[in-house]
């Protein structure tokens, strides 16, 4: 039995919406009975053997009982306060039957005899490992919960919960999908067509699938406070810094030798410039504000290589606003893990800021403040081809439409 209280359901209107939806997932009613304040459905599921069971409402729209139900008929329960929540004026009142607290036995009356002291009840035995949550805590919907997920969004009411408290997650907000996923394979196509590949790639490149996805990010607004000791004044240093990164690149790693050769041009021309100009010790101190995102998951998405978001697009989390056919990635990284990457993430963009400002970098100290960390579902489409027998994937961003990377062998997201 339950009890629902507050809610302003029009009992009439429940009774509709409950028999519609128990309709919908196989159950066959048998009869139903109406009263002024009431209800009673007897219904079936199953075969022709399977029991006979009956569910009863009873009460005024802010007041009412439901009855009957099994308490381990959690299909029936899920149908039961769907209907309920639907048919609310006011389903911010809504308590889930697995959230009622039963109400406190009656107290014992004064006048029963004598009973000896009681002594104090024994310390409560240390918990074992919580399992983990089979029905969200706020709508009572079966969900699948992983051992990797450690903050869980309700697919049904996108109540957004840290698995291991079992608490709400308040700061969590999404990006809207504005991209139709023709847009999204346009896109890629154009990217194909262009930098890594060759024009006209597109053309033999083959669609095999398009799939939106929902990905996690934990985004933290930094402050940073940077103080570097270095020697400039020679100038030239400066390039011979720029031909090291970009031959210490992994990705120009091809170009390794020819690099080489570009670094030794270099040098050879900065000792010729040397003589003129007297290197001078310098320190600066400078900061930066940053928006900074990083994945909530412990693998990497390697078709990302990197995403601005857009945070004035930013809207509060609503899962109404995700598709229904879209994939949802849950959070595998706490607020804590994200930050510390973050940090880590920070420091080694300042050091190459730092670096890009003197010849030779002496010392250089970071200060990171960081602000809240807040959670943002962000759409963006995968984009699957094949082209001469390969696999590739390219990530399209829903609600710019950039593309953010991309083209490589297809690793599992799962
Ligand atoms: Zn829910």
């Amino acid at each position: 039995m339950a009890r629902y209280q507050g809610l302003g359901v029009d009992i009439k209107v429940l009774l509709e919406k409950l028999k519609s939806s128990m309709e919908k997932q196989g159950y066959k009613i048998e009869r139903v009975l109406t009263g002024e304040t009431s209800f009673l459905i007897e219904y079936k599921k199953g075969g022709m053997l399977a029991a006979k069971e009956t569910l009863s409402v009873k009460g005024v729209p802010d007041d009412f009982v439901v009855s009957g139900v099994r308490e381990d008929n959690q299909e029936a329960w899920f149908i039961i306060e769907d209907a309920i929540l639907a048919s609310a004026k006011n389903p911010q009142a809504f308590k889930s039957h697995t959230e009622q607290i039963p109400a406190p036995p009656t107290p014992p009356q004064p006048a029963a005899p004598v009973m000896p002291p009681q002594t104090a009840p024994p310390p409560p035995a240390p918990k074992p490992a919580q399992p983990l949550p089979t029905n969200c805590s706020r709508c009572g919907a079966p969900i699948t919960v992983t051992q990797e997920d450690l903050i869980f969004t309700c697919r049904y009411c996108g109540f957004t919960m840290t698995v291991a408290s079992r608490e709400e997650l308040k700061a969590h907000s999404m990006l809207e999908n504005r991209l139709l996923s023709q847009q999204a394979v346009d896109a890629a196509r154009k990217y194909m067509d262009k930098g890594i590949f060759r024009v006209g790639v597109s053309k033999d490149a083959q669609i095999i699938d398009v799939k939106l996805r929902y990905v996690p990010f934990w985004v933290c607004q930094a402050t940073t406070n940077t103080f570097l000791k270095g020697v400039a004044g020679t100038g030239v240093m400066g390039e011979i810094h720029q031909a090291q990164e970009a031959v210490s690149d992994k990705r120009s790693s091809g170009l390794a030798k020819f690099g080489k050769l570009i670094l030794a041009g270099a040098k050879a021309y900065a000792e010729t410039q040397q003589k003129d100009k007297s290197p001078r010790h310098v320190s600066y101190s400078f900061s930066n504000t940053y928006i900074w995102p990083t994945l909530a998951r412990r693998t990497m998405i390697s078709e990302i290589n990197y995403y601005d978001v857009p945070a004035a697009r930013k809207i509060p989390f609503d899962v109404g606003k995700v598709p229904q056919d879209a994939e949802f990635l849950n959070i595998e990284l706490n607020e804590e893990e994200a930050k510390a990457k973050i940090r880590t993430e920070i420091e080694a963009k300042e050091r190459l800021i730092a670096s890009g400002k003197v010849d030779t970098l002496e010392t250089c100290s970071v200060n990171v403040t960081l602000g809240e960390a807040e959670l943002v579902h962000a759409p963006v489409w995968f984009v699957h081809y094949t082209l001469k027998g390969e696999n590739y994937v390219i990530a399209v961003d829903g609600c710019e439409g950039k593309v953010l990377g991309g083209g490589r062998p297809l690793f599992s997201i799962g």
